[in-house]
Formats: structure tokens, sequence, C-alpha cells
């Protein structure tokens, strides 16, 4: 079992409600060697604002997980997961990083793509959205050109940054300029109780797909009322990180869909549980992301590719859209708009250790 910390280099700044993304974003890199030799990865992918840091996520595995690990039989996997979910207290992400590489080297030893393990395939290619989070919009414009000229059909614009009337614009442009594009609001918890009804009201005025997690994570209540005042669905994301708060959720009547993260929920089949309580109470669900490499971007595929009630697309952008260069041996795939799901054994694209290398600030040993 092997663990490194990575720093990989960003294209440009984004800004969220909750905090900015700027200069690079740190994810944590899993890899298990069965005795044959072969090998299984997996990605942690933290934000401190958000989930967690990934110094917590490196200690997570290399110190409090790995003795739960290491020298265990691999069909051992739900005994593994429950051990890691009991011996350190949150680190989602570092329960996402074991399940998934545990994943990875099972389907690599059988022969077997990961949806298989995770129930069988339902569907081949994934719809791709991409976030609008630059503070600069002029720069946003461009990309939004190349969104439309690579066929992308889906963005999330990243609003509460920078007042009411910078988002108001933002949205009119696209809608006038871009009549291509189906929209989805994210504000990232950044409305404070006073504003949040008006300009969330505002913002539903404009008729986007859904509005996501406009006030904090706790706020439940104002969720809620939120909810009841407008037309538009409402998701959770930020309140919502496993089955425990997705039955809170549900009780409190706080969102009618959720975005679904295996960094939030600390692995597939948590991510997948959350999915079904969703459509079983009759709400949506879509498949976000966190500031991932196309590892992590590799597990949300096939855990979406295996879970039918994933309906709203996904935002696995950074692979191409964001990083200067990503870690696996060859591209992510997206073609026409669609993230395409792979059909090989195992995740169906390993790292290349050369770049792991190249980004990384610490490893451990073996
Ligand atoms: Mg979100």
């Amino acid at each position: 079992m092997a663990v490194w910390h990575l720093s990989l280099p960003v294209v440009s700044r984004r800004d969220h409600g909750i905090g900015t993304v700027a200069g690079s974003c740190e994810i944590v890199v899993l890899r298990l060697t069965a005795e044959d030799g072969t090998v299984g990865w997996g990605e942690a992918s933290p934000w401190s604002v958000f989930t967690g840091s990934p110094e917590a996520s490196f200690a997570a595995l290399d110190r409090y997980i790995r003795p739960h690990v290491v020298g265990r039989r691999l069909s051992d996997r739900a005994a593994m997961m429950q051990d890691a979910a009991r011996c350190v207290a949150h680190c989602t992400e570092a329960k996402a990083a074991l399940e998934t590489a545990l994943l990875d080297l099972t389907g690599r030893i059988t022969n077997q793509p990961v949806w298989s393990l995770l129930g069988g395939q339902c569907r081949s290619t994934i719809p791709l959205s991409v976030s609008i989070a630059n503070p600069d919009f002029s720069a946003d414009i461009a990309l939004l050109e190349r969104l439309v000229s690579d066929s992308v059909g889906l963005i999330k614009l990243k609003a509460g940054i920078a007042g009411h009337r910078f988002d108001m614009m933002r949205l009119e442009t696209i809608a006038k300029d871009f009549p291509s594009l189906r929209v989805r609001v994210d504000f990232n918890q950044g409305l404070t109780p006073e504003d949040a009804e008006v300009r969330v009201m505002d913002v539903a005025s404009m008729q986007p797909d859904f509005i996501e997690q406009p006030v904090a994570a706790h706020q439940f209540d104002l969720m809620a009322r939120i909810r009841d005042q407008i037309d538009v669905p409402l998701l959770a994301d930020e309140s919502v990180f496993g089955p425990e708060d997705m039955a809170r959720a549900t009780r409190e009547g706080i969102c009618d869909g959720v975005s679904i993260k295996i960094m939030k929920a600390g692995g597939l089949t948590r991510a997948q549980t959350v999915a079904r309580m969703a459509a079983a109470n009759g709400m949506t669900a879509y498949g976000g992301d966190m500031f991932e490499s196309g590892l992590a971007h590799l597990a949300g595929t096939h855990l979406i590719a295996a879970t039918p009630e994933i309906t709203l697309g996904c935002e696995f952008y950074q692979s191409k859209y964001y990083l200067t260069e990503d870690i696996l041996e060859s591209a992510f795939v997206i073609r026409d708009g669609q993230v395409v799901v792979p059909q090989n054994a195992g995740l169906g694209i390993q790292p290349d250790p050369d770049k792991v290398e190249k980004y990384a600030l610490r490893g451990s040993a073996e």
C-alpha cells in the first residue's frame, strides 16, 4: 500500500460561495498491490473548506486505515470498508479512495469493469456539465465558446461570489448569447439568511434546471423555506454527505434532489445508497465532484454507469478543462459533450506513475 499527496496545477482561478481555488488543487493518491503484483488505484479529493484537508486524507490512509487493509483478503471488501469507517472519524475522501482502489484491483484481477462490481451497467455515456466560476467573466465567455464547439450542453454557474448583479448579468448573457446551453446554478452556501430568499427567487425567474445549496449546510430550516417559495428544483450538496444526512434531508423536506459525490459519501457503495434513497423519496440525483484528477472522475463514472437513479448528468470536467495536466496514462474520455464509460477491466485507465511522482509533495513507504 502506497500513498502520495499531490499538488496539481490548474489553468485559472475559480471562486465559489465557500472559497477560492487558485494555482493548484491537492489530492491524495492510493495504490494497493496484490500478492500477484496486480495494482489498484484510488483518489481522495478533499477541499479544506468543504470536506476536509489533504493532510487528513493522507494520515487517514497511511496511518489509520493501513493496518486494516495490508494482508487482508481482497474479497473481504465490505469488512475492510466497515473497519475503515470505524477506525477514523470523517475523512470520507480517504474512504472513497480506499473503496475505489479495492474495486479497481478486484476488477483487474477478475477482468471486470468496476461498474460490473456495482451491479452492472445501465448507461454507456453520461452528459457532462462544466462549471463557470471564473471571477473574470470574459475568460469564462471564451470557455463557453469552447464548450459549445465541443458539443457540451450543460453548464453550472457558480453564483453568490461577487454580488447579485454579477450573477444576474451572467445568467442573462448566457441565455442571450449561448441559447443551446442548459444552465444550472450553484451558490455553494454563499447566501446569508438575510438575502437568500430574494436572491434565489430572482435567479429562479431565469428558469435554470435547478438551484443548488444557496445557504449554509446546517441551515435545513432555511433550505426548506426557500424550497417552498420557488418553482425550480432545489438541490442539496453540502447539506447531504452520506445516507444519514439524506434521511434527515428527506424528513425535513429541504430539497427536490441531491448532488451525489463519492468524496462526501465515503465511497461508491454509500454514494449509490444516497442515490437510491433520493429516488425512493421522489427526488433526483446529480453526479457531482470535487477538484479531482481523472482517477476520481473514473470512479464517479463507474458509479453513475451502474446507478440508474443518477439522472442529471455529471461534472467530471476538471481533467479536460481545468487541470494543466492530468495524471492518467491516457486521457479521461469525453466525446460530444458526454463522458464515455470505460468497458475494460477495473477503472479502465491507470495513472502514469511518472506523473504521480512529478506532482508529489510527499509519498509514504510501500
Ligand atoms: Mg455544489
